[in-house]
């Protein structure tokens, strides 16, 4: 089968031909007609996450059909429609036997730890697996993972956002931030959208934004003469650009949650907006099955739209980085897979 490998740091990546997996025990390959491009993909290239191992099949966001399952498989059978988690929980630790999996101290990310989701066949852990309603679409079940599940853990799970809510979502442009304004909307938000790409407002309206700002030195300010005293919740998808602005565009008892951080460096924290306004700041991290399973429930009822994507080939990978690098797309870019073997 044809599959994308990264063999070295900052290089391209390379297609080869390799034998479709075969399951361990607990196993179960996935046969996808589609994948997606995460930016934590590109980090992984550009070497942020040094304990990839390489060569690497890039990759996590994966959902298709079943196409064999291991010796040990009890829930999962040939021909289910299937989502998996970006990682492979370990099961046994407290956070895992507590519905928290994300935060498993032991879980082994596809495409860094394990080989991922870059060709048409993937093996994945049974552990990872949820079922997917039939009336999800393959680019909402790819997304239920790392997009759209991840973002519903951020604001509802930690933000607790409520219905009538402000919400700010920086970098919302891009392929995270846009879905976060689908999922914003359907638990009744009122969503104020932030973006470095002026020329994606009128999309942005379209997908479901009440109103658009540009980053800017006066964000907090000009997010305040929008709302009035400032956003219950900021979706932080961007990191140190837009940080300290989004931090003061809260309101009195606010909340943070930071899930994105594309120039990992460190950021400044005036204390006194923290203490003051008796703001908080939490991380997110990734989804549970719990959170996928609502999102594609979300999905199947209709409640959770989808943002159109942009498809290209497995032969388009790397031409595909170079665009999202450069945010010249709006919402996630998939790689289909009809074409390949
Ligand atoms: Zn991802
Ligand atoms: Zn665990």
């Amino acid at each position: 089968m044809d599959t994308a490998v990264l063999k070295n740091l900052n290089t391209d990546l390379i297609i080869e031909d390799r034998e479709i997996p075969v399951p361990g025990p607990q196993d179960v390959i996935v046969k996808q007609d589609m994948t997606g491009i995460c930016y934590r993909d590109i980090l992984t290239k550009e070497g942020y996450f040094p304990r990839v191992k390489l060569p690497i099949v890039p990759g996590h966001e994966i959902a298709g059909h079943v196409h064999e399952v291991g010796s040990d498989v009890k829930k999962f059978r040939k021909g289910d429609y299937v989502a998996s988690l970006i990682y492979e929980p370990c099961g046994k630790c407290e956070f895992c036997l507590s519905g928290r999996e994300n935060l498993c101290p032991h879980k082994k990310t596809y495409g860094e730890a394990k080989d991922g989701a870059y060709s048409r066949y993937v093996r994945v852990s049974e552990k990872s697996l949820v079922k997917v309603p039939s009336e999800v679409p393959s680019e909402a079940a790819v997304m239920a993972a790392c997009v759209t599940g991840m973002i519903y853990h951020a604001i509802k799970v930690i933000g607790k956002i409520e219905e009538g809510d402000k919400i700010l979502i920086t970098g919302s442009g891009g392929g995270v931030g846009s879905n976060a304004i689908k999922v914003a909307k359907a638990l009744g938000a009122e969503v104020i959208a932030e973006t470095s790409s002026p020329w994606k407002e009128e999309n942005l309206r379209k997908i479901g934004a009440d109103h658009v700002v540009t980053m800017s030195d006066h964000l907090s300010r000009d997010v305040k003469s929008t709302t009035g005293d400032g956003v219950h919740l900021v979706l932080e998808t961007v990191g140190i650009a837009t940080f300290e602005q989004s931090l003061r565009s809260l309101r009195t008892s606010g909340k943070m949650i930071v899930i994105g951080n594309l120039r990992p460096e460190p950021v400044s924290l005036p204390l006194g907006i923290i203490i003051l306004k008796g703001n908080s700041i939490h991380g997110s991290i990734s989804s549970t099955k719990d959170d996928m399973k609502k999102v594609l429930d979300m999905t199947a009822s209709g409640r959770l739209g989808h943002v159109s994507d942009t498809h290209t080939d497995l032969n388009g990978i790397n031409a595909a980085y170079g665009m999202i690098k450069e945010k010249k797309v709006l919402g996630r870019v998939l790689i289909d897979f009809q074409d390949n073997k």
